[in-house]
């Protein structure tokens, strides 16, 4: 190693000084592209941008990695001719992409695309794409496997077999012939389908399917990958990647090996969709260069025979973990460091949220991930910042207050972030005490700010993570606002001003602390407006998490309350990684281009993230740079690479295969709607922030009308009436519609703008289940629920109700209806509900005694009971985070909200859904 750890991840202040320069629409729109581009690369990437304003500071600290010395020159970083990165010594660890893909220089685009949506050329009348598929298509193609052909038990077959034989599969195969079928969707009501669709499966040989990754953390929007930037074009559809990459598993092999096996060109870890040209060498299958097998790869540790490095676990698990040697560390693996920053303010006070918080940290001090080197803190405020000295050997807690909060100070140096083992009574008695100790403050005002810089200053020796709790708009020192909320404007149709920050500084304080490994997650607990565009950059580019309790009030709101203690009961308890920094690869020829998420993009394609941790989300957009018609696979590769709470230093690695296809029908067939709808989301959310709400409102229709005329304009047997789409896009209108009525994007229905924010918040960083829940939520009738078609699992029976559409012609006085809105349940009782539902699942005799605020439902000793309980278990089971659960009464206040999300209904200022495919036929015809 060439670096020295005394430099390791310590670069001074690289962003301060360069920042004070960046231009103010840099700042508000950050790293992430404005507008909502397909394909190409867009005009306004402020990817390379982003970049090139920090390039000052930057150029000296680039640190060389020997694993990319021996390389050759082959492998230099992606970044930009002028835009040299932000010193950060992580990035060279993980390694650089393609020398020859490296990106246009920041403000010299390549090609430019119009923004999607707007003057793109219309299409020559006469135009006649491909045939539509035959409707008889030949069933050998469901699973393609040529006799004899198997890819991991016959001896090395070299990629351009493994190509020809498995990928890019001329005909049609069932599958798609039923994804193409037309859909009229004037005439077809009901096409929502009775349960959750899974998605779709690529048209890969059963072998490349067995290994390949889970679409529960790596997703496409097209699972068919068009072979050119031409043919996605003329498919109107967006090629990106959504990502979940650092999820629960309940399996994951975990590989410990002195080497780990990278391509020498691209870095690209080694997977199940490499070829062996012979035992000693293999082909990458994303830059195609042949690398040698070394001697260590030949032996395998599951089978324990030594010859057949194909077997190995790395290239039969497209899932997997290495434990990283010291190569991939540029200092010792930080300790888990945790800093809890809590408001105190006689708002904080009032709402009672220190109780709860306090009491919850006390219940899971056990349970904070770490080892032995755990380290804790708490830093107080109010008009003042108050530290904690919990020094082992004290006997109680030390309160020191710094109120000179211009130039805020760090009172004393050793003992504020103390060992948790050794001061865990300390740690006690001060979380004993926290609640009572501000019970009869005057303090009104939140030196939040200052705070802050404090957190910044205890944490950057260490890294870490900082967790926020705040319950007003802050009001003095650094970082101060105001309120820039005119509640008269909240239904406006027209547009919403103040989707972002009113001040640099919270983005500014970020970027030091992802600079120094720390990652501030912010919990807004409010019922005033408290401008979370603004605060919610201290998270955004941090790499952290936004969590937001609306009206948060201990007693008065019930729901809130235990929303707000399970989150924080998973959040102390679930998985964190520190330092990390991910990378995402893919076929040479692709092109990534946009990425949403929570971090900071370091250099054009490396994602800085302090912290991860395992319910955040991503996705990228990508564009086809090269014609990919040599190759019939496309792969995809995500490595993150991070140090666990037991300061191991581990990669994550997943690779995706995708099958590349030239026939516009196959793209169209291959569409994968649920994933098309939340990257679509997340470029509307930037899109609103760049320009404007009604800009992204209206890219949003266009997507589905330039879509739908694209199909129109290449099929040969559409009816030339009617509003056709392929079945795989029939939920598309559906969708974004479902889109256009969110709170993040909604208009002309009352929406206070905290909540806008974080709606879009939510947008930008949940995985793709929990956005499509929150989107359009799943409806089900519970008070019939029988045992027909029922799952039984473990000795339970799980009734199956088939999901209903989100329209109030569904429901019917006489029942019961669950909707999963993913962060929020609602059960809605009907006015004349059976009396045995009401008796046997709610408790009450009948329904006039249902009490209206009901925020849970009891375990009964009744059949329907351990029924109903059954069925919302499992509909819970894959979530991490338990939602607000409502009794919906229909006269009480909460039916308002419950009937928002009854999407395809009309409402005072949006479309219903019929209403929506009219206007969609009648922009067509333009
Ligand atoms: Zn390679």
């Amino acid at each position: 190693m060439l670096v020295s750890l005394c430099d390791l991840g310590r670069t001074p202040a690289p962003f301060s000084s360069s920042l004070s320069v960046l231009n103010p629409s840099v700042v508000s729109d950050g790293c992430y592209i404005s507008g909502l581009l397909y394909g190409d690369r867009g005009v306004n990437n402020a990817v390379s941008s982003a970049a090139g304003d920090h390039s000052s500071s930057s150029s000296d600290h680039e640190e060389e990695d020997e694993e990319d010395e021996e390389a050759g020159g082959d492998s230099s970083s992606t970044t930009t001719g002028s835009a040299s990165p932000v010193p950060n010594s992580y990035e060279s660890l993980e390694g650089g992409g393609y020398s020859d893909l490296a990106a246009p220089p920041a403000g010299v685009p390549t090609k430019q695309a119009p923004p999607f949506g707007y003057n793109y050329p219309t299409m020559h009348p006469a135009y006649q794409q491909n045939p539509a598929p035959k409707p008889d298509p030949s069933p050998s193609h469901g699973g393609y496997n040529p006799p004899g052909y198997q890819p991991y038990s016959q001896p090395f077959p070299s990629l351009s077999e493994l190509s020809s034989a498995l990928g890019g599969l001329g005909g049609v195969s069932e599958l798609e012939a039923e994804t193409l079928r037309p859909v009229n969707l004037l005439q077809e009501r009901n096409i929502l389908p009775p349960k959750r669709t899974p998605p779709p499966e690529p048209n890969l040989s059963n072998d490349l399917r067995k290994v390949n990754c889970s679409p529960d953390t790596f997703r496409c929007t097209l699972t068919n990958i068009p072979q050119t930037q031409a043919l996605l074009n003329k498919a109107r559809l967006p090629l990106g990647l959504l990502l979940h990459p650092f999820r629960d598993l309940t399996q994951l092999p975990v590989i410990t090996s002195n080497t780990i096996v990278r391509c020498r060109s691209c870095r690209t870890y080694i997977n199940p969709f490499v070829s062996f040209l012979d035992q000693r060498r293999w082909k990458c299958n994303l830059c195609y260069r042949v690398n040698d097998v070394p001697d260590e790869f030949m032996y395998n540790p599951v089978t324990r025979s030594y010859g057949e490095p194909h077997k190995r676990p790395e290239v039969q698990n497209s899932t997997v973990e290495f434990i990283a040697s010291s190569d991939y560390m540029l200092r010792p693996p930080q300790p888990a460091v945790y800093l809890f920053l809590l408001d105190v303010s006689h708002n904080a006070v009032e709402s009672g949220y220190l109780n709860v918080f306090c009491q919850s940290l006390l219940d899971n001090l056990e349970k904070l991930p770490g080892d032995t080197r755990t380290r804790i803190g708490f830093v107080t405020f109010d008009s003042t910042v108050h530290f904690y000295n919990l020094q082992e050997g004290l006997s109680q807690p030390q309160m020191l207050v710094v109120s000179d909060i211009d130039d805020v100070f760090i009172p004393t140096n050793d003992s504020l972030l103390v060992n948790l083992k050794e001061s865990k009574e300390l740690v006690k008695d001060l979380l004993n005490a926290l609640p009572g100790m501000f019970m009869h403050t005057r303090e009104t005002q939140s030196a939040l700010g200052p705070a802050l810089q404090a957190a910044y200053k205890l944490m950057s020796p260490t890294g870490g993570r900082v967790s926020v709790f705040q319950t007003q708009l802050p009001t003095l020192g650094a970082g101060l606002l105001q309120s820039r909320e005119d509640p008269n404007l909240r239904s406006s149709t027209k547009n919403v001003q103040h989707l972002g920050p009113a001040t640099d500084f919270y983005k500014k304080l970020a970027l030091d602390c992802s600079g120094q490994q720390i990652g501030v997650d912010l919990f807004l607990l409010s019922s005033q407006y408290s401008d979370l565009a603004s605060l919610a950059c201290v998270s955004k580019y941090s790499a952290g998490s936004v969590f937001y309790y609306p009206s948060f009030h201990h007693i008065h709101n019930t729901a809130q309350r235990q929303k707000f203690q399970k989150d924080v009961q998973r959040y102390l308890t679930r998985k964190i990684g520190f330092e990390a920094v991910m990378r995402i690869r893919c076929t040479k020829g692709l092109s990534i281009h946009t990425f949403h998420g929570n971090f900071f993009v370091r250099s054009t394609d490396l994602l800085s993230l302090a912290n991860v941790n395992p319910d955040s989300g991503f996705a990228v957009q990508m564009s086809i740079e090269e014609s990919l018609a040599d190759t019939s696979l496309a792969c995809f590769q995500a490595a993150l690479l991070y140090t666990s709470s037991k300061g191991k230093r581990r990669i994550r690695v997943h690779t995706l295969c995708l099958p590349v296809v030239s026939q516009l029908s196959e793209v169209f067939a291959g569409a994968d709607i649920q994933a098309i709808s939340c990257l679509l989301a997340n470029m509307a959310i930037d899109r609103s922030i760049s320009s404007s709400l009604s800009d992204a409102r209206d890219a949003l229709v266009n997507a589905v009308v330039d879509c739908l005329t694209a199909y129109r304009a290449n099929g040969s047997n559409v009816q030339p009436s009617g509003l056709i789409a392929p079945a795989a896009l029939r939920l598309f209108p559906l969708y974004v519609l479902a889109l256009l009525k969110q709170k993040a994007l909604r208009t002309g229905t009352s929406t206070r703008l905290d909540e806008r924010v974080f709606s879009m918040c939510e947008l930008k960083s949940q995985p793709l289940p929990q956005i499509m829940r929150m989107v359009h939520p799943d409806l089900y009738r519970i008070d019939n629920m029988t045992e027909q078609a029922a799952l039984h699992l473990n000795d339970s029976v799980i009734p199956q109700p088939p999901l209903l559409q989100l329209t109030a012609e569904k429901l019917t006085r006489e029942g019961a209806f669950l909707m999963d809105c993913g962060s929020v349940m609602y059960l809605w009782v009907g006015k004349c509900c059976n009396e045995t539902f009401i008796r046997d699942v709610l408790g009450y005799p009948n329904y006039a005694s249902v009490p209206s605020n009901m925020t849970e439902i009891p375990e009964l000793q009744t059949t329907y009971s351990e029924r109903t309980q059954a069925f919302i278990s499992w509909l819970l089971e894959s979530r991490t985070f338990h939602p607000a659960f409502h009794v919906v009464k229909d006269d009480a206040s909460t039916k308002t909200s419950f009937f928002q999300h009854l999407v395809e209904d009309r409402t005072e200022s949006a479309f219903s859904y019929y209403e929506f495919l009219l206007h969609i036929q009648q922009q067509m015809s333009k």
